[in-house]
């Protein structure tokens, strides 16, 4: 009784000073459940509290219903920044078509579909159904690889940075490893060859220059301690003008028999024809590398994987690496590989990858777009107003750096900086992700999938007609 007293007199007492509402009450409020469902209970109850915390710093209180509506929104908007972090679906508009920040190579729907039982179930990963004992983790994979690629055997990891590493450590550690200096690449986020090479024990040899390396520079470095040559497809950059880079056929005839040749030729360009320069793998092969690895997720089309196929008994070497444990994939990733191989292999439409799927709706993109901006029309004398324009593609990701293809762009006049309405694309419920060429917005439609033109004609009428935009006129 003493005790409820006391709590009873606490409550008027707080009552009666400026205070603000407990997390819990909020937490349970209907104006959150949407953001509980995206983001869990402990993540809302955390945005939750940073806010009042804030509040109560600057000493600011709830004292009426537009405070009570205020802090809801500040709640609101910190959910929201939270909601933007997650794995979204995004409209990629900007021309180029695997894009790393974007996610690369989008999985058809057909692939997913279909890999989606054996996923969501058990499945023979690692036994043999045919024996009952345990069997070898990849299945199909490295004949389908081998039918692809006319290699030997193949072998899969999680990335083909784990390729690179793993070829030099097993077939190079403690040996030397001969490469261009035209070939000193860096990938990407701070993947580059010489600190691989360091990494995985493997003592790096340089050749050449930067615009020029022959057969000779490699087969005058090579001695008795070296185990590897390592040819590097030069990824994001074109080196014109006067070069060199010696003859593969060459190189790998003159070799020694001691010396191996592996090609990191990284994009997976295999028997996709869009590309006048890109070696494909198999060629490599073919003219006598040893060892060809490449992503799973740029050309071919599949998900985050590294493939390195070739002959047989250094694929055995390099699976049975103790790194191979923490390289391998799971079975996401084989059975999607799988599924996208043997459509491939059948020539059906959705074993094509994205860059190949990109080069067909040319005329169809074109027709759209011009009916886009038809649409959404608007009026050159004032500034405001939708265009088609010519424009470029480029397949990106490391890949064929040189090579532009046709396309077409819807681009966005507005009274307003570019900047700005980058920003607020990327704002739209399904974000779009555009460029800006000449200070001008600009969605290429190249890169746009087929079944998301709908999306980003509704969320554009609604972006120049809504009424926040009343100063667009039709
Ligand atoms: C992309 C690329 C890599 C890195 O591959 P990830 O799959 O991103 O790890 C390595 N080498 C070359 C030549 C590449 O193009």
């Amino acid at each position: 009784m003493a005790a409820s007293q006391a709590s009873q007199a606490s409550q008027v007492k707080q009552q009666s000073r400026p205070r603000l509402p407990q997390v819990g009450q909020i937490l349970e409020s209907p104006f959150l459940e949407q953001a509980i469902s995206r983001l869990s209970r402990p993540i809302v109850t955390d945005a939750i509290r940073r806010v009042i915390d804030g509040y109560r710093k600057q000493r600011r209180f709830i004292t009426s219903d537009e405070d009570m509506q205020q802090l809801q929104n500040d709640i609101l908007s910190s959910c929201r920044s939270l909601i933007r972090t997650r794995q979204t679906r995004v409209i990629n508009a900007t021309g180029t078509v695997i894009h790393t920040n974007l996610g690369r190579s989008p999985i058809s729907p057909e692939l997913w579909d279909a890999v989606s039982e054996v996923n969501t179930g058990y499945s023979n990963l690692e036994i043999s159904l045919a024996k009952g004992k345990r069997g070898e983790r990849k299945g199909l994979v490295n004949h389908l690889v081998n039918a692809l690629t006319g290699s030997e055997d193949a072998v899969v990891v999680n990335n083909n940075a784990a390729s690179v590493w793993l070829l030099l450590n097993e077939l190079a550690a403690g040996k030397e490893v001969i490469v261009s200096r035209g070939e000193q690449i860096q990938i990407g986020g701070g993947f580059r060859i010489p600190d691989i090479m360091r990494m995985a024990g493997a003592k790096m040899v340089e050749v050449g220059t930067s615009n020029i390396t022959t057969a000779d520079d490699y087969i005058d470095a090579v001695t008795e301690d070296t185990a590897l040559v390592l040819m590097v497809h030069k990824s994001n950059f074109a080196v014109r003008g006067f070069t060199e880079t010696a003859d593969m056929k060459e190189v790998a005839r003159r070799l020694p028999e001691h010396v191996l040749l592996a090609v990191d030729q990284g994009s997976g360009l295999v028997t996709e024809t869009i590309s006048k320069e890109e070696i494909p793998a198999d060629r490599y092969l073919r003219q006598g590398a040893h060892l060809v690895c490449f992503s799973g997720d740029k050309i071919i089309g599949g998900p985050q994987a590294g493939i390195i196929c070739g002959r047989k008994d250094l694929v055995k070497k390099l699976e049975k690496n103790p790194m191979m444990r923490a390289f391998r994939p799971g079975r996401v990733v084989y059975s999607l590989l799988e599924e996208l191989l043997v459509r491939k292999l059948n020539s059906e439409d959705c074993g094509r990858g994205i860059a190949e799927r990109s080069q067909l709706n040319l005329e169809a993109n074109r027709q759209w777009a011009e009916r886009e901006a038809a649409e959404l029309g608007g009026s050159p004398e004032q500034g405001n107003y939708v265009s088609l324009v010519e424009d470029q593609l480029i397949i990106g990701g490391g890949t064929l750096p040189d090579e532009y293809y046709p396309s077409w762009s819807l681009e966005i006049n507005l009274n307003k900086a570019a900047n700005q309405i980058l920003d607020e694309l990327r704002e739209m419920p399904v974000p779009v992700v555009a460029v800006i060429r000449n200070d001008k917005v600009r969605i290429n439609l190249a890169t746009i999938l087929p079944e998301d033109r709908d999306v980003v004609a509704g969320q554009l009428r609604n972006y120049f007609f809504a009424k926040e935009s009343q100063e667009y006129v039709k």
